[in-house]
């Protein structure tokens, strides 16, 4: 069984390490900042100070997928979650076209709704319910290296590629036969790479990105509005996002283009932002509740930026993963970071079964290949989705509708979905990244019925205001 040192003790690291430490490996869990999560949910979304996971309070709510994939793997996770207090929902059932009821078979749309405080503090739990450990207040600085193994493909150094052996961190080091980056979106792989003589990985990341100004409330009642809502609006300029959280919280999202300045300077304003969440069709009653955040939260800058390490068979360094975010980061408003994070987990755990740490160039080529093949596509899709969304955004503030075959192709399956429940189903399954989809959407009925609604939503503008009503809402 190998020595595994896992960098990051978020939900992306302590997934990874609970699923390599069901296999018996010997899990080091490595983090940075110091304090560990309050076990009750309201200190930990209130007084937990988490700089590490610069999200942590903006709006999350993970995929079906993700749970589905929890359940099977993680079984202990989901039920540490749930016993805290995050919230079982069918993301089928709010949508205003979905025609109840439930059937056999839509518990598949079943996610969890919780802050991310919430998840954070039930997966520590799991983990040190399960004897990891982890290092807290363990800055990770940089890589320990050998000569790695004889490649084909070793570059300037002859046939050999640098080996991971181990970390250096503030606290000395740690050892180690393989070393996992989870250490989220702003992982400093890159220059710790450089440090040990291997050229730089290629970052291929968006030029342009969203902006989140999120708020969570607490309602009255502790129920959230019991209104029909679709939990995302795409709408124009700006979208929304309503999300039911744990303990009778919700959040409220406002996202526009983070080069969107005129919005950028109004949306930082509570009031401005208030109005503008009312433009929204049935969202005044979301404001109802008492805000449980600290004014508007914002963060920019939200693309996608994928690490071209393990885009090749030829390995750049051995003795070395990047999982989740470390990865890639994809635009989160489709909602895919944790479920992408949770898949990426699980293809490490099997290519170990399969090649254990004894073949490091094997292992690291097997991951690569695993990772192309089973996310590579749904980054590509992802990266898709950001660039057709942000020019339709421009378009919107140009004044004009933006017409592109693709997009509007997506945007017929959206509008057929809220006209027929298999639709929706299909096109939910898609979203939310469930097996099967794939085929479902390409059934010719389907493919026949979306293409027949394209000439409609090519003639029409995203519902919701004028670019001009959104700015005189906003300044008044
Ligand atoms: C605004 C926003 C909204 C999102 N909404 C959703 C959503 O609705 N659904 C969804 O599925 N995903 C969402 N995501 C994506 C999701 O947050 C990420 O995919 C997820 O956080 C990835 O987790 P991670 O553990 O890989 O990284 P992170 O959560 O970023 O954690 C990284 C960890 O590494 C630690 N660390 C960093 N550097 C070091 C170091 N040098 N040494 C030791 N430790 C270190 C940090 O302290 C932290 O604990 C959202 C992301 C953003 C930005």
């Amino acid at each position: 069984m190998a020595r595994i040192v896992v960098l990051g003790a978020a939900l992306g690291g302590l997934q990874t390490a609970l699923l390599v430490a069901q296999d018996g490996h010997e899990v080091t869990v490595l983090e940075r900042d110091p304090r560990p999560p309050p076990l009750d949910a309201k200190p930990a979304w209130s007084r937990w100070p988490r700089p590490g996971i610069a999200q942590l309070r903006q709006t999350h709510l993970p995929l079906a997928r993700w749970l589905q994939l929890a359940e099977a793997h993680l079984p202990d996770l989901v039920r540490e979650m749930t016993e805290a207090g995050a919230v079982r929902m069918n993301v089928l059932a709010p949508e205003p076209a979905f025609r109840g009821p439930l059937m056999a078979g839509d518990e598949r749309f079943d996610t969890l709704a919780a802050r991310r405080s919430l998840l954070e503090a039930a997966a520590t739990r799991t983990a040190e319910n399960a004897g990891i450990r982890i290092g807290r207040g363990t800055v990770c600085r940089g890589l320990r290296s050998s000569p790695g193994p004889r490649t084909p493909y070793g570059g300037a150094s002859g046939d050999r590629v640098p080996h991971v052996t181990g970390v250096e961190t503030d606290a000395g080091g740690s050892k180690a036969d393989l070393v996992v980056d989870c250490t989220g979106r702003r992982s400093q792989l890159p220059s710790w790479l450089r440090d040990i003589g291997v050229p730089c990985p290629v970052d291929e990341s968006g030029r342009r990105g969203f902006t989140y100004y999120s708020q969570y409330f607490r309602s009255a009642d502790g129920a959230i509005p019991t209104d029909r809502f679709p939990l995302v609006v795409e709408h124009g300029s700006l979208g929304l996002l309503r999300i039911p959280a744990d303990h009778g919280t919700y959040s409220l999202c406002l996202i526009s283009r983070s080069d969107d300045e005129q919005l950028r300077r109004a949306l930082r304003n509570e009031r401005a932002w208030s109005a503008a969440v009312r433009l929204f069709p049935g969202a005044d009653r979301w404001l109802d509740g008492r805000p449980v955040t600290d004014g508007i939260q914002i963060m920019a800058g939200l693309t996608d930026r994928k690490r071209l390490l393990y885009d090749t068979q030829h390995p750049l360094v051995t003795g070395l993963m990047a999982v989740g975010d470390a990865w890639a980061i994809t635009t989160p408003t489709v909602g895919r970071g944790l479920a992408m994070s949770l898949q990426h987990s699980l293809l490490l755990r099997d290519i170990l079964r399969r090649t254990g740490t004894a073949h490091p160039v094997e292992l690291v080529t097997g991951f690569a290949e695993a990772t192309r093949n089973s996310l590579g596509r749904i980054y590509e899709q992802t990266t898709a989705y950001t660039r057709h969304r942000l020019s339709e955004m421009d378009a919107h503030t140009a004044g004009t509708p933006y017409r592109n075959p693709d997009w509007n192709r997506a945007k017929a399956l959206a509008l057929l979905a809220q006209r027929d429940t298999d639709a929706l189903r299909a096109e939910r399954a898609a979203a939310h990244l469930l097996p099967g989809a794939r085929e479902v959407l390409a059934a010719p009925a389907l493919a026949n019925a979306v293409t027949r609604l394209v000439p409609e939503v090519e003639r029409r503008m995203p519902p919701g205001p004028s670019r001009a009503d959104l700015l005189k809402a906003i300044e008044a």
